[in-house]
């Protein structure tokens, strides 16, 4: 069901996009400035673009309007735009999920009409160290509200939580948790079905990372819905338990191989040169970086450095 009604939502948003029939548009979706607004369940939705990453997730209550992540300065734009249609409000709040640049890249845009930016202990530092690295400190707003564990807020209604459990996708991850509504924003820390990135430099850890995916398919059920910073086009940004179980497969796949070939006295190469197996076929290579090689490289470094 998720994924035909992807489908169609992409199918129709480029539709409307030629023939500009934005009021033929589904109740649960509108096109503004090249992305699309959903609804999913209370008053919770995700603002996202066909191969653009850093899904944006929304609550736009009566009593509070609150962002997670903020993509690039255009989709930001967008967004606040698009916001601006369906309340009054000023947005209370804008979370970043980690200091990734499609998950705060939006957040000078966002400085100028937010009251504060939300994001765990450690982005700060990762982000400004990842600028400096770039050349680009000069297009950067970090968080100014940060948390060591665990951080909430009352929405009026609706409560939202964010828990950092140790390094994963990087060492500043946030799992962001509607109670009410039972909806998980989980940025990074889910690739759906796409070999994920996983910044050592930035404080990843594939065991970690691993463990991070086991508490937080403990602590939900089959019907919370999940939102995932990227996802192959055909399984989509948002999703269930089942795609986190799914990841956290592919995590202990490559932890396992690696373990393994590091103890046959194999390279990182070797171990990866099999590529994907039957299991896994369904998971999109990017690049090395985002791909078996890339992956094997790091458990490799976490194995034989730390
Ligand atoms: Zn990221």
């Amino acid at each position: 069901m998720r994924v035909t009604r992807r489908r169609f939502l992409v199918s129709v948003s480029a539709a409307t996009a030629s023939a500009g029939l934005i009021s033929r548009l589904p109740a649960w979706a509108q096109e503004v400035g090249g992305g699309t607004f959903t609804a999913l369940r209370g008053d919770i939705g995700i603002f996202d673009a066909p191969r653009s990453g850093g899904t944006i997730g929304w609550f736009i209550g009566k009593d509070a309007v609150l962002v997670v992540d903020s993509k690039g300065p255009e989709f930001a734009r967008a967004c606040i735009d698009g916001i601006g249609e369906r309340t009054e409000r000023k947005i209370d709040t804008l979370i970043n999920t980690h200091h990734h640049g499609d998950h705060t890249g939006g957040n000078p845009v966002f400085r100028k009409v937010v009251g504060r930016i939300v994001g765990h202990e450690n982005v700060p530092e990762l982000q400004r160290k990842a600028a400096e690295q770039r050349g680009n400190t000069d297009g950067q707003e970090y968080p100014d509200v940060t948390y060591s564990k665990e951080w909430s807020m009352d929405l009026g209604g609706e409560t939202v939580s964010l828990r950092h459990l140790g390094p994963a996708h990087t060492g500043g991850d946030s799992i962001v948790h509607f109670e009410n509504a039972n909806i998980v924003h989980m940025g990074d820390l889910i690739f759906n079905r796409w070999c994920p990135f996983i910044d050592r430099d930035g404080g990843a850890s594939v065991k970690g990372w691993i463990e991070t995916l086991n508490r937080t398919i403990e602590a939900h059920d089959d019907e919370t819905v999940f939102i995932f910073g990227h996802g192959a086009e055909t399984f989509g940004v948002t999703g269930s338990n089942t795609d986190l179980s799914v990841q956290r497969g592919y995590l202990e796949w490559i932890w396992e191989i690696t373990e393994k070939g590091i103890a046959a006295g194999k390279t990182a190469e070797q171990i990866a040169a099999p590529g994907l197996p039957e299991a896994f076929s369904d998971h999109v290579e990017l690049n090395e970086r985002l791909g078996v090689l890339g992956n094997v490289k790091v458990a490799f470094a976490e194995q034989t450095e730390d």
